[in-house]
């Protein structure tokens, strides 16, 4: 890791702006909790800063639940269910990386393409401006807002299950 990071107030600062910007999308945005559309597939990149905080979150779990990520985690496949995820449920919440946060949100990333959530498809998020590939609403630009904010406090962002299953030192940690 580089420079020391106010990781925590960073994210409470960015937590209140995602909100506004959720508020924004008004009635396209379908979240609500029991919803897990997004962590039933997808590769959840994060940065060490981020798997640092997410793991103090799983540190702070009953012995049970500590189990069942274990578990989860030992039978994670690539571009499958995110391990945290039980009963439908965020284990993690408040330690969620911020590509969790961002989630269901319409952006620009890298390259100026644009992010409209998976779950688009399952009649959610933006289902009532999208069709197929053509779409009626305003992205945000929240690259510029987060990852390139944090850019020089990473040492390398990589999809979940790579930290997981490649790496011995953070293996050990759970
Ligand atoms: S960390 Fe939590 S919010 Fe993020 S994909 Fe996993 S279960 Fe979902």
């Amino acid at each position: 890791m580089g420079a020391e990071i106010d990781y925590e107030g960073f994210i409470k600062e960015l937590d209140i702006r995602l909100k506004g910007y959720f508020e924004s999308f008004g009635d396209n945005i379908k979240c609500k909790r029991g919803c897990s559309d997004c962590c039933e597939r997808g590769d959840y990149p994060l940065s060490d800063v981020e798997l640092a905080y997410l793991m103090q979150g799983f540190t702070e779990l009953d012995i049970h639940r500590k189990a069942e990520v274990k578990e989860n985690i030992k039978n994670m496949v690539k571009g499958g269910v995110c391990p945290f995820l039980i009963n439908k449920e965020c284990s993690v919440y408040s330690y969620r990386p911020i590509i969790c946060r961002v989630h269901g949100l319409a952006y620009f990333y890298k390259d100026k393409k644009v992010k409209i959530p998976y779950c688009v498809n399952n009649g959610k998020n933006f289902s009532d401006v999208c069709e197929g590939e053509i779409y009626t609403v305003q992205p945000i630009n929240l690259n510029l807002d987060t990852y390139h904010i944090l850019e020089g406090f990473y040492s390398e962002i990589k999809n979940m299950y790579d930290w997981f299953h490649t790496d011995n030192d953070t293996n050990s940690v759970v």
